[in-house]
């Protein structure tokens, strides 16, 4: 052998050497694992494992992007993750596409993990696939941790009713101790106005998938879910979602992917389980309901607690899944759907007319199907104070029963054109930006009839819920003319969000600014005994005016 050809030889081994032999090289295409994977499910991941697992799959795979949804309280920049084919680097790249927008987020309550694991997994699977499925159709957004603070404080002790992971899960409140899944309509976190401002407002997805875990009635089934609720928001998604798309998600969950699932719910009485299976609340400031509100479509997913680690994560898992497996095949009817709730909420806005109305109060009616529940006999243990305890046992039980899941105003009110604030402080414009809403100010000083709302009672609650004591009001409406001031705010219903103008407006909206607090110094003067006006007045026709946007 040549001396030169020798050392050739020598070369190619020592490369050989550093390929086989530093782990770095090495495992260059390997998939990574997520924390529950990996750890045969006894673990959860925390921030700094998240992060690290979507560094992977971005030096594995260019179909993922990641974007920071917010910073939060205690300075952890929340992830969200953009997976497209090509994928694309801000909205404007979308906007003569036909791909549907689609966001699944996780971890809001940080106690309630599979979510976070689950969407990782997910995202995983579909980018370093070699021919990856939906992304013709879809692109998908996922904020697998958008409870970043809660997340970390990971302890065997938090949850402890929910089976596995044994190594602990995180805390249900955000770094300022708030419930994010209460702050919809306050928007008072960095979490909350990052996913109005960065996600809802940004890229617009059709679709919300909210991921948690529910520890309430004992049934087989892992994976229950929602959709919205609120009857203010458009009644053609509500019914889409729940007469046509859940029913249709589910189908595929059980025979594609093998896993039970049911409307969420608790038993009514639990002494009496044939009185009914109730969903969950309609108040926007849920997330879910919110979102409706919004226009958009939105899943509350809940996975059952008693379920163990792994099987709660496939069953998530599973459950997302099925969900793309739907929005890909049926993304034209989706997107369809929210452009008409958008027009139909404009168009009342201009002709709001004596037919249309804001509900303040609803009744719970039974949907006409019954449901089914595979549940087990209980044995119910009545307490002084408070909700029994119960007990599963160990015979099964199937239960078929009406479900309580369709809201409808018991009380309403008629849904104006605009409403005008003649309040000097930025403080509620910068509120109703926040959400995204079409705010403008008078350019010119103008007298107006209006329907103004006098309060008679106002009553904050006696415990403090999120910070707050929310107010109850009660009072009546007269009609005036008034005289408005160049400067004084202008909120039209004729805009996309108008049904969320309303809710956040009206005085007697039950999860509106009135409720917390936004208003209280209006409304209760110092050295008057008697509430007074509320300072948000109703212009029920349509009037010419001139006015600019705030922006
Ligand atoms: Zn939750």
């Amino acid at each position: 052998m040549k001396k030169g050809k020798k050392y050739f030889f020598t070369f190619l081994g020592f490369i050989g050497f550093l390929i086989f032999s530093l782990p770095g090289l090495s495992s260059v295409n390997k998939p990574p694992l997520t924390v529950a994977e990996s750890s045969h499910f006894t673990e959860t991941s925390m921030y700094a494992d998240v992060i690290s697992f979507i560094k992977e799959l971005q030096r594995q795979s260019p179909l993922i992007k990641v974007e920071t949804l917010c910073m939060s309280t205690e300075g952890r920049a929340v992830p969200l993750l953009i997976i497209g084919k090509p994928c694309p680097s801000s909205p404007l790249d979308l906007r003569f596409d036909k791909r549907a927008i689609i966001y699944i987020q996780a971890n809001i309550h940080a106690g309630e993990v599979e979510g976070k694991e689950a969407s990782l997994m997910l995202a995983r699977d579909i980018v370093l696939k070699e021919s990856p499925s939906y992304l013709d159709d879809l692109v998908i957004l996922i904020s697998p941790i958008f409870n970043a603070d809660g997340n970390d404080k990971i302890s065997p002790s938090n949850r402890r009713n929910q089976v596995g992971p044994a190594k602990g899960v995180g805390v249900r409140y955000n770094g300022q101790n708030l419930d994010l899944n209460r702050d919809s309509m306050k928007i008072e976190s960095p979490e909350l106005k990052g996913l109005v401002r960065n996600v809802l407002m940004r890229w617009d997805p059709l679709l919300l998938v909210d991921c948690h875990t529910t520890n309430g009635s004992y049934h087989e089934e892992s994976v229950t879910y929602s959709w919205p609720l609120n009857p203010n928001g458009d009644t053609d998604i509500i019914e889409y979602m729940r007469d046509r798309m859940m029913p249709s998600i589910g189908k595929i969950l059980k025979e594609k992917y093998n896993t039970l699932s049911i409307p969420y719910g608790n038993f009514m009485d639990f002494e009496q389980p044939e009185k009914g299976w109730k969903s969950a609340d309609p108040l926007p400031r849920f997330l879910t309901n919110y979102i409706g509100l919004r226009n958009r479509l939105a899943i509350l997913n809940e996975n059952y607690a008693y379920s163990d680690y792994r099987t709660r994560v496939y069953g998530c898992y599973h459950f997302l899944l099925s969900i793309l497996d739907y929005c890909a095949l049926h993304k034209d009817e989706i997107i369809a759907l929210t452009i008409e709730a958008d027009r139909k909420t404009i168009e009342k806005g201009i002709h709001a007319s004596e037919k249309d109305k804001f509900g303040i109060e609803f009744e719970r009616k039974s949907l006409q199907d019954k449901i089914t529940i595979r549940g087990w006999e209980m044995e119910v243990i009545p307490r002084a104070q408070g909700w029994p305890r119960v007990k599963k046992k160990d015979r099964k039980k199937t239960y078929i029963l009406p479900y309580l899941a369709d809201y409808a105003p018991k009380r309403a009110v008629p849904f104006p054109h605009a409403y005008l604030i003649p309040l000097a402080e930025s403080a509620l414009a910068e509120k109703l930006l926040e959400h995204g809403l079409i705010v403008d100010r008078l350019t010119d000083s103008v007298s107006l009839e209006v329907e103004t709302f006098r309060v008679n009672e106002l009553k904050a609650s006696e415990r403090v819920f999120q910070g707050h004591r929310l107010n109850s009001v009660s009072g009546e409406y007269f009609i005036e003319k008034k005289e408005f001031s160049k400067g004084n705010l202008f909120v039209s219903t004729a805009q996309p969000l108008g049904n969320l103008v309303a809710y956040l407006l009206e005085p007697e909206s039950d999860d509106g600014l009135l409720v917390w607090n936004f208003f209280d110094r209006y409304l209760v003067h110092q050295w008057r005994r008697q509430p007074q006006i509320y300072p948000v007045y109703k212009l029920m026709k349509p009037v010419n005016l001139a006015r600019e946007r705030i922006q």
